[in-house]
């Protein structure tokens, strides 16, 4: 399986960090061996002083798919849940600054906390999902799918372009703003329309 991760989906988050709002979707991936299950720890790399948390909406692909038409995009998928795209925000810089690939910052192990997931007619309207990152009993993020740029069916449809979309696959939808550290010994809990669904130490 791959994780597409979109980047620069939510304007507050854009701003931030001082980058343009993307007019078409911005798209990074994550090898497999990123992915934490089951609440287990994130263990912090000896490699960056700046691992940045970014909560998203992930969704799960449950059928094979090539360039798949926006208005059919939501028979791809059924089930969703969150996850926190770490970044090593030091890296990151780097590489930017040079215009070099992201991964080194992006794809590193641990870097992929995922929840459980849940099935979609569990939800009254997906596209007003809130959901939300709290650090150390401290909400840090707090967002809402109805302020996404691209919807989940756009991005399905972008992506599918350009790279085939298989049962398993996980598409990570970007993050709201209030990205920050992590530091050793904190704790993460998130949040899925009122309900934690992840809860995991940071060591
Ligand atoms: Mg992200």
């Amino acid at each position: 399986m791959k994780i597409i991760c979109i980047g620069r989906n939510y304007v507050a988050h854009a701003k931030e960090l001082n980058n343009e709002v993307p007019t078409t979707p911005v798209f990074f991936m994550k090898p497999d061996s990123a992915l934490v299950i089951s609440n287990r720890p994130f263990f912090y790399p000896d490699f960056s002083s700046d691992v940045h948390y970014e909560l998203e909406v992930v969704v799960r692909i449950d059928r094979l798919g090539r360039s798949i038409e926006e208005k059919y995009a939501n028979r791809y998928f059924s089930e969703i849940g969150l996850g926190v795209d770490f970044t090593a925000r030091d890296l990151q810089m780097k590489q930017k600054e040079k215009g070099l690939p992201w991964e080194i910052a992006k794809g590193f192990d641990y870097s992929a906390p995922i929840s459980e997931f849940f099935p979609l007619k569990q939800f009254k309207d997906i596209h007003n999902l809130s959901f939300k990152l709290d650090l150390n009993s401290k909400t840090v993020q707090d967002g809402n799918t109805s302020l996404m740029i691209f919807s989940f069916e756009k991005i399905i449809s972008y992506v599918s372009r350009y790279m085939t979309l298989k049962t398993g696959d996980l598409i990570f939808t970007g993050t709201p703003a209030g990205v920050g550290p992590v530091a050793i010994n904190d704790r993460l809990e998130a949040y899925l329309e009122g309900e934690k669904i992840m809860d995991f130490p940071v060591k």
